[in-house]
């Protein structure tokens, strides 16, 4: 089983890495490929270009076995649909189960997502919830769907909803970005060789 793990990472930090690393864990994962995002369609536009946001993707898992970064958003035009790249890396892997992983605030807003009830018919969804969370009212669509049993996933190929609760870490990237503009040390929040290649590059620096 494949994980895919999207997000416009700018920056990546620890919150990210340690649920991509936990998932491959739980779910036993081949592989978990981060795909940054080039133009995603649902929020402001970040100011970072995308190829420095891969690389800095790139540095913070370097050595780490198991985590890629996947530039196949990037390497596209136009907007970042998540049904494209479900659609291209289902192509490319015609055995696997592919397991797109997304935080419990990005499944609220699923359903704005572009031709959002097409991504099951590539992956399966697996919302990522923190300690405490209480499942909303799903609609029919989602009970349809819907499993407790993680051994379904492996058995299907895509079509499935599952819920997992992980350890998120209570980091986010817009706050990583606000301490730098305002000289604050970001340290233990995301890699060194991240926060060197903000200096180096003088990211998020006050305009
Ligand atoms: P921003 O603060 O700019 O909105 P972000 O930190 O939320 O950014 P994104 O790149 O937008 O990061 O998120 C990519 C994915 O990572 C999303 O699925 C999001 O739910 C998840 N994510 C973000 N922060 C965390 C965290 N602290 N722990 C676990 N997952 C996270």
């Amino acid at each position: 089983m494949i994980g895919i793990f999207g997000g416009t990472f700018d920056p990546v930090h620890y919150g990210h890495l340690r649920s991509a690393l936990e998932v491959k864990t739980i779910f036993d994962l081949r592989e978990v490929r981060l795909i940054p995002s080039a133009q995603p369609p649902h929020r402001q536009q970040p100011t970072t270009s995308a190829l420095m946001r891969m690389e800095m993707l790139k540095l913070a898992i370097k050595n780490q076995a198991g985590l890629l970064v996947d530039a196949r958003e990037i390497n596209r035009e136009g907007p970042s649909y998540m049904l494209d790249t479900l659609t291209s890396l289902r192509h490319e892997f015609t055995t696997e189960p592919l397991l797109l992983f997304i935080g419990s605030d990005a499944f609220n807003q699923l359903t704005t997502w572009y031709k959002w009830q097409q991504l099951f018919d590539h992956a399966h969804i697996i919302v990522l919830t923190r300690p405490g969370f209480d499942s909303q009212i799903l609609d029919d669509f989602f009970t349809e769907r819907l499993t407790n049993k993680s051994t379904e996933l492996a058995h299907n190929l895509a079509g499935k909803l599952y819920f997992q609760q992980v350890s998120q870490l209570d980091i986010s990237a817009s706050a990583i970005r606000k301490m730098i503009t305002e000289q604050q040390d970001p340290g233990f929040l995301l890699p060194d060789t991240v926060i060197a290649y903000i200096r180096q590059h003088r990211l998020y620096q006050r305009q």
